[in-house]
């Protein structure tokens, strides 16, 4: 009898306990507000959990991590909601969305965040002071999940990823401690949280480094879909001042003001431009972009750095299927086969994002960091967008297809821009010693793998993996 009771008490969760224990809000389902704290980034999320915490400080989420370890309840935890893994059904989700704090030291240049706050908000926060950590390209998306996935955006060339400008963090691990972890203190998880994920505890605050930057040269050059000016543009970025990164959409062009009637539906090149900096040297690295042909529109400004994360559309959850790769080149070839594929796709919008790496990035040694695609030249992204949810085969093939294409015997692919395919690929995402570390880092503090919603690393076996 007692042993009955026991095992329906385990994975159940204790609503009356959870809100007794917890000083911040508990939602559970018929509560106003649960559907709004499960509406993710993504459209065709609909797990259903059991509580949502909004916890008011660290002690609240040692005490949720605790009682989902000691119960056996599945837990998630969500900061920003931009990926496939923050929502679980019937267990606990740790909505870090409540706990956004920022203390910014401007003579240090660094600053204490907290992981529920976004990319944008951070940033808006830091350029008041003329300071800035780079993050990805939508100002929507949470630190803790970018930050402990690697974190690659407008300034990857000239400052690095993400995690090469953390000095520090808080983590609630499985056991439910908190621990300062940095260079000098646990520096094993210290180095699995910088790209291994969300798989070693709850990151509580994130301490960055701020670099300085006011003005930025950047904004939007639309150029004509040829292979030519694709290959040219990729070419070129790889040339270009460590200062200059660029992110490159190629996709049908949508009815928009700027872009001719004509060309409306057929692929076009969309390149997000930014230089870290102003001036004679920011307009001379530009000048080659703009001269690869007649530009179909041309908005690149001097402008302030928040600027590159445009306004984002609360209501907007797309479906898609979305599939990343590394290579070293890519050939007119390649761009040709690329332009094909866009204008042959039945999804309602498809595209494939071209990103060159190299620079600050590179300079870090491989083994610095879990994440370990340090020599990487370009990152690609193939995504398909759709709406009817019976069409996911025909769009998951066609971006398998074109990945598959694309791939040049480059290994490796970005924890961040993992979705449906994490369980299968999860092992392409680090080599072998990174991953044999990994695992040996989770079975010290994540022994019975709590914290496994997410691109999931296994705790190592017994004396080893
Ligand atoms: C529109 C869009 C644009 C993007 N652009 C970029 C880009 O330019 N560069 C780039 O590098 N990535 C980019 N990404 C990918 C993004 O970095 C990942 O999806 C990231 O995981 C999102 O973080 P989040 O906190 O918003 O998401 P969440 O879904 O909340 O979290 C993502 C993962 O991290 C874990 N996690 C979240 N918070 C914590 C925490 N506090 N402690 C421990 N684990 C945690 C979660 O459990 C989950 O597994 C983009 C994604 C989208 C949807």
């Amino acid at each position: 009898m007692e042993k009955t009771k026991a095992v329906i008490e385990r994975g159940t969760v204790p609503v009356a306990q959870l809100r007794a224990v917890v000083e911040g809000e508990v939602l559970v389902p018929g509560d106003a507000g649960y559907d709004r704290a499960r509406t993710v980034y993504l459209g065709g999320m609909d797990q259903l959990p059991a509580a949502i915490v909004k916890p008011a400080g660290t002690a609240d989420v040692a005490r949720v991590v605790s009682l989902a370890r000691d119960r056996d309840i599945p837990l998630a935890v969500k900061s920003g909601g931009h990926s496939m893994f923050c929502l679980c059904d019937h267990g606990i989700v740790l909505d870090m969305s409540s706990m956004r704090d920022l203390r910014i030291d401007p003579e240090a240049r660094t600053a204490w965040a907290e992981a529920g706050a976004t990319t944008g908000e951070f940033t808006n926060a830091v350029a008041e002071h003329g300071l800035v950590t780079g993050f990805g390209d939508a100002g929507s998306v949470g630190l803790g999940g970018i930050t402990t996935g690697g974190g690659i955006g407008y300034l990857v060339r000239k400052h690095g990823l993400t995690i090469d400008s953390l000095l520090a963090a808080e983590v609630v691990t499985a056991d439910g401690e908190l621990r300062r972890v940095d260079a000098e203190h646990e520096p094993d998880l210290f180095w699995a949280i910088r790209g291994g994920g969300g798989n070693f505890g709850v990151v509580t605050r994130l301490l960055f480094r701020l670099h300085e930057l006011g003005t930025v040269l950047g904004g939007l050059l639309v150029l004509p879909g040829t292979p030519e000016v694709v290959a040219g543009f990729v070419d070129l970025a790889q040339q270009a001042p460590e200062e200059l990164t660029s992110i490159v959409n190629i996709m049908p062009a949508m009815p928009m003001p700027f872009v001719p009637e004509e060309l409306h539906g057929t692929p076009i090149v969309m390149a997000m431009m930014v230089y870290a900096g102003e001036g004679e040297e920011a307009e001379k690295a530009m000048a080659p972009f703009r001269a690869l042909a007649t530009p179909i529109a041309d908005m690149i400004e001097p402008m302030p750095y928040p600027a590159v994360y445009p306004p984002e559309d609360e209501e907007e959850h797309p479906v898609a299927a979305a599939r990343n790769l590394f290579t070293d080149t890519l050939d007119t070839d390649d761009a040709a086969l690329i332009l094909e594929r866009i204008r042959t796709s039945t999804a309602v919008m498809p595209a494939v994002q071209v990103r060159v790496l190299g620079g600050a990035m590179a300079r870090v040694p491989e083994d610095a960091t879990a994440f370990a695609h340090r020599n990487r030249n370009v990152m690609i992204n193939v995504a398909a967008i759709y709406e009817n949810p019976e069409e996911a085969g025909t769009h998951t093939r066609w971006s398998d297809e074109l990945t598959a294409a694309l791939q040049k015997g480059v290994p490796g692919v970005y924890v961040n821009f993992l979705a449906d395919d994490s369980r299968a690929r999860i092992r392409e995402a680090y080599p072998e010693r990174t991953w044999e570390r990994l695992r040996a880092v989770k079975r010290a503090y994540d022994p019975t793998n709590l914290f496994r919603v997410n691109n999931n690393i296994p705790p190592a076996e017994n004396g080893g993996s």
